[in-house]
């Protein structure tokens, strides 16, 4: 008997194909919701019953509530996975799953609410026992004296953050007193109409950190256990373009320590699934800035040094099974990096939709392709740009960047513009085959190459 009977995929592209996949082995019958122009997505032909809900908008179709209920009601799906970005981190839409009689394959609505927020996150994570960037200690009021006083005791620069910012976006470095002010009303002002939230707060600005996220599991029967850590510093524009695990020079000891507060601090707020405490790592020590409820784009870098299958266990953890595992079990072996694959340009990144004419996936051992293009597959150019991922992984860190070399090599993705260009030149830079770099170093080197 399979732990639910059917579950809705309430998003699109690789993850959906990911979710279809994980459902599948497990005997569990799936339920595509696609718009109008994804009919044609790889997972809506595999899965065992599709509904479109909605024309090409996201706000339309992905993002449409109750055309997502009404499908997992005429379906008769029990559960509904909502994968990564769209409605995964809102608390109202896995409120209305739940109250709608469904099961919402994720965090409890309370915990994705809190966290949501930045400002309640950090303050419920410093009550755990989580370090934060030192800060303003919840959000900051209009008393211009006393948001001087703030920022002058946590030390410039600072950043300004919104409570409700998300994407990289609504945030402002201020590097000296003269300029915080100014640097206060336009982030509220962003806040305000980028979030509908006008609530901002001020964190000490870390000036090189690397990028560690820890990921987590937990059940409804008060285990959590930690998968060890990401290094995600390879970003551009606040957003990650290669992940990797383990992270560089992060020993046994150190994952352990953070590992731990990490799976006590879920115990705590009594979390619920799949998670990632994502912090800043800086001169030896993390720094929590926020925790994402949901299942990430880099989670099969962890899939694979650890063998635990992260969509499988966020399906039996909402189907209320106890974790099969302790941390104990759990073991690292080796090293995984992945590559997102973009349909865009690799050197001005504009995205570039279209139809793909020729696709053929790199194999051998250690390797691992998540997407959903195939040969004629049109890439639509109303979502994200991300057409998959490549994932190397071997005993040690030069052997995934020898697999990872290799497999971007064999690489045939013909039709549109990629980034896979971009992704075999940082395979071949000396810094990146050092490791251990800070989260600004990708945009330094691409300024370098463009000079
Ligand atoms: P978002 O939710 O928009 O992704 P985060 O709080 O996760 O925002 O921060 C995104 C990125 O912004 C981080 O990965 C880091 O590059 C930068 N950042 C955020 N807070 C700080 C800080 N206190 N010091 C330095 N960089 C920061």
């Amino acid at each position: 008997m399979a732990v639910m009977d059917k579950i809705v995929i309430a998003n699109r592209g690789e993850i959906a194909l990911r979710i279809l996949r994980a459902a599948h082995a497990m005997d569990i019958k799936t339920v595509a919701l696609h718009s109008t122009v994804d009919r044609n997505l790889k997972h809506v032909g595999m899965a065992d019953e599709s509904v479109c809900i909605g024309p090409a908008p996201a706000s339309e179709s992905y993002l449409n509530i109750p055309a997502i209920i009404a499908a997992t009601e005429v379906t008769d799906a029990i559960g509904v996975h909502p994968g990564y970005g769209f409605l995964a981190e809102n608390a109202d839409f896995a409120e209305r799953v739940e109250e709608s009689g469904f099961v919402f394959i994720g965090p409890r609505p309370e915990t994705i609410r809190l966290m949501g927020d930045k400002v309640s996150a950090i303050k419920a994570m410093r009550e755990a026992g989580v370090p934060c960037v030192p800060g303003s200690d919840g959000p900051l009021d209009d008393d211009l004296e006393r948001c001087h006083k703030i920022a002058r005791e946590v030390g410039y620069p600072v950043i300004i953050k919104a409570a409700a910012g998300g994407g990289g976006r609504g945030m402002r470095v201020v590097h000296t007193e003269a300029h915080l002010h100014n640097a206060l009303q336009l982030t509220r002002q962003e806040a305000k109409s980028a979030f509908g939230d006008a609530t901002v707060y001020l964190e000490k600005y870390l000036q090189n950190p690397r990028h560690i996220e820890i990921q987590v599991l937990a059940d409804t029967h008060g285990n959590a256990v930690h998968l060890g850590e990401r290094d995600c510093s390879t970003q551009r524009r606040h957003q990650k373009v290669i992940e990797e695990a383990p992270a560089p020079g992060i020993s046994d000891e150190q994952r352990e320590e953070i590992g731990t507060i990490c799976v006590e601090a879920c115990k705590r707020i009594g979390y619920r699934g799949a998670g990632t405490f994502e912090f800043l790592f800086d001169d030896g020590n993390f720094y929590f800035i926020e925790m994402n409820t949901r299942i990430q784009v880099e989670h099969p870098v962890t899939e694979r040094i650890t063998g635990v299958d992260i969509v499988r266990e966020q399906i039996l953890i909402a189907a209320g099974e106890p974790l099969s595992f302790t941390q104990e079990d759990v073991a690292i072996r080796g090293h995984a990096i992945e590559c997102r694959i973009n349909a865009e340009h690799p050197e001005t990144f504009m995205p570039s939709p279209g139809v793909v004419e020729g696709f053929h996936t790199p194999g051998g051992p250690g390797v691992r392709v998540d997407s959903h293009i195939y040969d004629g597959y049109r890439v639509p150019p109303n979502y994200d740009s991300m057409i998959g991922k490549l994932i190397a992984h071997g005993q040690n860190r030069d052997q995934a960047i020898a697999r990872m070399r290799v497999a971007l090599d064999e690489m045939v993705l013909n039709g549109i513009t990629t980034n896979i260009p971009l992704h075999k030149w940082v395979l071949r830079d000396n810094g990146f085959l050092k490791g251990g770099f800070n989260i600004h170093y990708l945009e330094k080197r691409l300024q370098e190459r463009e000079a």
